[in-house]
């Protein structure tokens, strides 16, 4: 299904260790399958995980060091929070995702910058994983636009860096009010994705 036709009804509840997931009739992506079941079989923490493969995220994805830079306040969110793999050994079929999602099994880990892929983000909740996703992809453009200006980079101390991060952490209400304002755009537009 297209991304922009999915609706609540359609949701599919799963179990990441029914092995007879893929024989039913509303069996998922394998690949989807592969990552995400993979991930809450190992990583427990990861209540939340949305996986995509946005174009500045995939970017930095492929630079051969994937490291996110703290250049911004928004960049600095990130600071010691994205676990990076640089092995990418082809679609994420059960043994690929199970070693791409052992980078996770860190829980100050937030972001996995899969290399030669995309993005998997996680969270406790769903405006947590999608708020920070939301950003994380804002982050890497106003990265990969600062590199292009081929200028030198006003790259924050790690210190500041680390008090940036977690101060938002700890700011209120933020992941909450950008979902349900999203939420509430659709609903003026008359969206049926709640139907
Ligand atoms: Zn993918």
């Amino acid at each position: 299904m297209h991304f922009s036709r999915i609706k609540t009804s359609d949701l599919l509840l799963l179990d990441a260790n029914d092995p007879e997931t893929l024989s039913g009739p509303n069996a998922p992506d394998p690949t989807a399958w592969g990552l995400h079941g993979a991930l809450h079989r190992m990583c427990p923490h990861a209540r939340v995980a949305l996986h995509v493969h946005s174009i500045h995220a995939t970017v930095l994805a492929s630079l051969a060091d994937s490291t996110l830079p703290p250049i911004d306040q928004n960049t600095a969110t990130f600071y010691n929070r994205v676990a990076i793999d640089d092995h990418f050994g082809g679609l994420a079929f059960e043994e690929e995702a199970e070693r791409c999602c052992s980078n996770l099994s860190d829980p100050s880990k937030t972001v996995l910058v899969m290399g030669n892929h995309g993005i998997m983000v996680i969270g406790q909740t769903v405006p947590e994983a999608f708020n920070r996703m939301y950003y994380f992809e804002r982050a890497c453009e106003t990265y990969i636009k600062a590199l292009w200006t081929g200028q030198p980079l006003r790259v924050l101390s790690d210190e500041i860096a680390e008090k940036t991060a977690s101060e938002l952490e700890s700011y209120p209400g933020q992941a909450d009010q950008h979902l349900s304002e999203l939420m509430a755009i659709l609903d003026d537009e008359g969206s049926d994705y709640a139907s």
